[in-house]
């Protein structure tokens, strides 16, 4: 009583990806292939974020709770504010959404093509 009619169909799907047969590969080619995840401040998906420290290290939040930036917005964050702001006054992701200067930065940026999110994929196969 194991063999559940969709697990049995992905079992299929998933025969080694280094098989040299043109159908595996076809089945492969998806774009969703690549691991993205989502910035929390600005929600663009990206490839990859950088912690950032809600309270800076250097103000004790060595501990403290983190967030997931991508780099536009983690840059932006120290751009604009001292490590002494962020720890006293901007310590969470909806007091940094709040702030009038992210929030300008944020609809701006969010006009913005991805950085490197939609990266052209080379065919495997090209005509
Ligand atoms: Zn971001
Ligand atoms: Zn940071």
């Amino acid at each position: 009583m194991t063999g559940v009619d969709g697990l049995a169909r992905r079992h299929n799907y998933n025969q080694r990806p280094e098989a040299h047969r043109p159908e595996a590969r076809l089945t492969e080619a998806l774009p969703t292939r690549k691991a993205s995840v989502a910035c929390e401040l600005c929600r663009r998906e990206v490839e990859r974020c950088t912690v950032h420290h809600l309270v800076p290290k250097a103000k004790g939040g060595r501990f403290g709770p983190t967030a997931q930036l991508c780099s536009t917005c983690h840059r932006q964050l120290h751009a604009l504010f001292s490590e002494a702001t962020l720890a006293q006054e901007l310590h969470s992701i909806p007091k940094l959404q709040a702030n009038p200067q992210v929030h300008n930065y944020l609809k701006w940026v969010r006009k913005q093509k991805s950085p490197g999110g939609f990266r052209v994929r080379r065919a495997n196969h090209r005509i």
